[in-house]
């Protein structure tokens, strides 16, 4: 064996593809049967480190900090503050509002930064959670690791749906189909072979025996032996990342910085209109005034804080998705959640357990009569009965139950697991449910294959809804099951399917041409099964002689049929009230399932999904839909039935040609494109395959449905709290505009009120502070007791736009006012009359405090709120009120932001004035009550 310094994994020097299996595993210091040990896997980690690919999806430090600069509204701000600097210097004034404003475009960016880094870094977390697990041999034990602990010499398994996590030597390939697309940029699959050395020189793609980390396994299975990972592999080479979680922008990112440009473009505009028309009127000699007053207005119009707010909620958002089990790939489906109107989900593992208990089985005792057995026990603990018309029956009497049970056993890929006292299933619990029913009868699944091995096998997929295997009988088990031949086969899968293929039934001992009748009765029974919810296969059983198998042999035919045999998987409890929650939120819940229709009606009708009597539609009949006639039924149906992933494509497409919003769940590799073509494709965390999940927009961690309802309710919940704090800041930012454009009016006052840098901080402070508090605020108990919003509707749509013009009125009426009042009485009161420009602004910002908390609900008085519900609020609102005071009271604050003191008088006076913002606001709401009850058509912005 070679030492440990021999150990090459890397094929620029070990040309791996060139080698057979024995010789790699020799090499790697591997063993087929028990692969590597525990210290030898440590050893390697130490040595090879992670299998992951080095992250070129995030950005850098440096990339954050500088893309803060492209946004256009710190542009502009450097713009004022540069025509600013030359307004004072010209003057011979210390250029203090530039360099202020400076250093507030300076923060700004560090909080940009701060807050885009952390965004940033809660994606990446996303991305560890989304790493893939492989099945690998260690210390002879089949475990489960993360992708990211493989290292080289590792055997591990290889199946359809898996995205490879490593290159790998194959040991063992059985219908091996994989895309390699994302290294060789071929679509179509390769069929990769086993102990196939190639030549040195064989291009990537035609290395037939070699697998590579990234590519997807399209159909079959296989066993491999890691020969490189990481950045070593043939991908890391290219250094290109999959499993990357996209932060691509929002459709609600992209409008808010069209926004932003539109209010750049209209300040500008603004400007060049006061200057202008200003100095038409006035003449030069006011010129520089007029620049005063509409640099103030170019600064007051533009929302600085909200882009920052809006990437801060967004990513709040998906965590607090997270903690409830719903990770979300690409950001902009936190957005389009919120306006999903039909969930499309699986049956088995997303609206049920996914624990499969077999609970009957039915076989044929005569050519007319049938025979149920009943099945006692729990969960995958093989301890358990069969019982037939009240008495326990031993199922090794039987011919027929013997070899339906080896069927079980044969035909199988998942392994039971024992744990203490706890049973669990590696792999697909409807074949460990099977593997528990035959131990129950003493058949073992390790014993039979040792004594049948399986030599060919056709895989198992949402399509064929079947898997057939063949195995070669040693003599042993020939005489177990009175066989003749030398191999059998075995086919198990959907019952119509698999009697279809058969000519005769095993009827006792011999097998007897199955008559019409004959199959009546077997579909009967199905349906009488499938009526008590059972989930139902049919097992067939055919002896061949010889094997020579190729593509185009059918060997799925002639078959003898076995039996039934019928598992319970509950619903999952907390569905039932999902559902409820869906429809109430006018969200419709439909299954899709490749199970029988039947059983899909009961699981459905148990869970609210189907009334009695709503029709399921199955895939044959989409089959014979055309597109027209299935948008017409569709309306009516909320169960399908035996589908298949292309229908799910079309049952998508069709309700996307009714204006829905669909959100569809998939597990399979060929669910793929539904996912992709749906608005919020999702995919199972647990069951589902990678490929799947790389085609998701979101995986579900717990593969629940109810995960799927409290997702949508978060997507609706962080739409709600975005529109809340765009109505408070930009409602606060026309406030600011209005009083700025009046004040010219008001000359004699005084002139304008507000500075730039005053109107700077309240943009950044006095608004940017309270609206992160509200962007945290908990859903209203109304979010999912209306109806979903239009993902095409503007952000402010439903009087979000009529809101914040009025509430702009109110600030500015209110600050006029004060105006007015102030102005008369600072002229009669000893101080400096400037004063009342600093109750001006100071009324403002307190005016904001009490819109912050009246905001905190749009139907709910501030009274009738938790007030500890969102306590953020409340600290922002103390801080920002005292960082405010600081402003007038402390001397170097006072003059860099040109207050003045106020008296505890004046003070008083600006929070009377301010209280009446949040009066106006809870008068509003009472308004609302009031007219709804009186039912008069007004849109109430939400
Ligand atoms: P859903 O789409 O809700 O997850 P499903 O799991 O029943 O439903 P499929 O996995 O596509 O859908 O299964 C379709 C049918 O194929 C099943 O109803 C069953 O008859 C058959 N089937 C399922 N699993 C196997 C298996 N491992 N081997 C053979 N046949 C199977």
């Amino acid at each position: 064996m070679a030492s440990h310094s021999s150990l090459m994994p890397s094929d620029a020097i070990y040309h791996w593809h060139t080698l057979m299996p024995d010789k790699v595993l020799v090499l790697l210091e591997s063993d087929r049967q028990h692969g590597l040990t525990r210290e030898q896997v440590l050893e390697r980690q130490q040595r090879f480190g992670l299998n992951e690919l080095e992250d070129t999806g995030g950005r850098s430090g440096w990339t954050i900090l500088l893309d803060q600069f492209k946004n256009v509204m710190l542009i502009m701000l450097i713009a004022v503050a540069a025509v600013s600097a030359i307004l004072d210097l010209r003057g011979n004034n210390f250029p203090k509002d530039a360099i202020a404003i400076l250093l507030i475009v300076g923060l700004n960016a560090v909080l940009g930064y701060l807050q885009e880094s952390r965004a940033e870094k809660a994606l990446a977390a996303l991305k560890q959670l989304a790493s893939p697990v492989v099945r690998v041999i260690r210390d002879g034990q089949l475990l489960e690791v993360e992708a990211s602990d493989l290292v080289p010499g590792d055997i591990f398994w290889i199946e359809a749906g898996m995205q490879i996590a490593a290159d790998g030597l194959l040991l063992e390939a059985m219908n091996l189909q994989v895309r390699e697309s994302a290294l060789t940029g071929e679509s179509n699959a390769v069929t990769k072979r086993a102990g196939e050395p190639c030549d040195v020189d064989t291009p990537l793609g035609d290395r037939l025996n070699l697998v590579f980390q990234g590519t997807e396994v399209v159909y079959g299975r296989g066993v491999a032996i890691v020969i490189s990972t990481g950045m070593r592999t043939e991908l890391g080479r290219i250094a290109t990342m999959l499993q990357s979680v996209e932060s691509e922008p929002t459709p609600l990112q992209q409008r808010m910085e069209q926004l932003g440009n539109v209010l750049v473009g209209g300040s500008m505009l603004l400007v060049a209109l006061v200057v202008i028309g200003g100095v038409l009127i006035t003449g030069w000699n006011q010129f520089e005034s007029l620049l005063e007053v509409s640099l103030s207005m170019a600064v007051a119009v533009v929302p600085e804080g909200l882009p920052a707010v809006i990437t801060v909620t967004l990513a709040l958002g998906t965590q607090r998705m997270v903690h409830r089990h719903a990770l979300i790939r690409k950001l902009p489906a936190v957005e389009t959640l919120g306006s999903v109107t039909h969930i499309c989900s699986d049956k088995t593992g997303t609206l049920t357990q996914n624990k499969m208990i077999v609970q009957a089985v039915y076989i044929d005792r005569d050519e007319t009569n049938g025979c149920h057995v009943n099945i006692t026990g729990d969960g995958y603990d093989p301890a358990g009965e069969f019982h037939h018309e009240g008495c326990v029956i031993a199922p090794e009497t039987s011919l027929v139950l013997r070899r339906l049970l080896a069927g079980c056993v044969l035909c199988n890929d998942a392994t039971l697991k024992r744990e203490g006292s706890d049973w669990s299933v590696l792999g697909d619990p409807t074949e460990g449910a099977l593997l528990t029913l035959a131990a129950k009868a003493n058949i073992h699944k390790p014993t039979w294959l040792s004594q049948c091995p399986r030599i060919h096998e056709l895989a198992f997929s949402s399509e064929r809804k079947r898997m057939s295997v063949i195995c070669k009988l040693n003599p042993s088990a020939s005489k177990n099951l009175y066989l003749t031949h030398p191999y059998l086969m075995y086919t198990k899968g959907s019952p119509e399917l698999v009697l279809n293929l058969c000519t005769h039934a095993q009827v006792g001992d011999r097998p007897s041409p199955l008559t019409p009748e004959h199959r009546q009765r077997i579909l009967r029974h199905t349906d009488q099964m499938s009526g008590r919810g059972l989930r139902v296969l049919g097992i067939a059983y055919r002896e061949l002689m010889d094997i020579q198998i190729n593509d185009s042999t059918n060997i799925e035919q002639h078959m003898t049929w076995l039996g039934l045999v019928g598992m319970l998987d509950a619903p999952r409890p907390e569905v039932k009230e999902a559902v409820v929650r869906c429809r109430q939120a006018g969200i419709h819940p439909i299954m899709i399932t490749g199970d029988h229709q039947l059983t899909a009606r009961v699981i459905a009708e148990e869970l609210g999904i189907a009334q009695p009597g709503d029709r399921v539609l199955t895939g044959q009949e989409i089959e014979h839909l055309g597109d027209a006639q299935l948008d017409e039924v569709m309306g009516n149906v909320s169960v399908y039935a035996r589908v298949s992933p292309k229908h799910k494509l079309r049952i998508v497409q069709s309700l996307q040609r009714q204006g829905q919003i669909v959100a569809m769940t998939g597990d399979g590799v060929n669910d793929a494109p539904a996912l992709k073509q749906a608005n919020i494709g999702i995919a199972m965390g647990i069951t589902g395959t990678d490929v799947s999940k790389e085609a998701s927009d979101m995986v579900l961690l717990d593969d629940n449905f109810a995960t799927i309802v409290a997702a949508t309710e978060e997507g609706r919940v962080v739409y709600t709290n975005i529109r809340r704090f765009v109505k408070y800041i930009l409602g606060s930012n026309i406030g600011e505009v209005l009083t700025v454009a009046v004040s010219p009016i008001l000359v004699p006052l005084g002139g304008v009120p507000l500075t730039p840098l005053q109107i700077l901080w309240m943009n950044l402070v006095t608004d940017g502070v309270p609206a992160l508090a509200l962007a945290v605020e908990p859903a209203e108990p109304s979010v999912m007791q209306r109806p979903p919003h239009d993902p095409q509707e503007s952000i402010f749509a439903r009087g979000l736009g009529a809101y914040m013009l009025r509430i702009g009125c109110v600030f500015t009426i209110l600050a006029v006012s004060l105006m007015v009042w102030s102005y008369h009485y600072a002229a009669t009161t000893p101080g400096d009359p400037e004063r009342w420009k600093t109750m001006v602004f100071t009324t403002l910002c307190l005016a904001q405090m009490g819109h912050a908390i009246a905001i905190r609900s749009n139907s709910r008085l501030t009274i009738e709120l938790n007030p500890l519900s969102n306590p953020y609020v409340w600290g922002a609102v103390i801080l920002t009120t005292i960082l405010q005071l600081m402003l007038i009271y402390v001397p170097p604050l006072q003059e860099f932001f040109g207050t003045h003191v106020l008296t505890a008088k004046e003070l008083g006076v600006c929070l009377g004035f301010s209280l009446l913002m949040f009066v106006w606001i809870e008068l509003e709401k009472l308004f609302v009550r009031f007219a709804k009850r009186m039912g008069w058509p007004i849109n109430v912005s939400d």
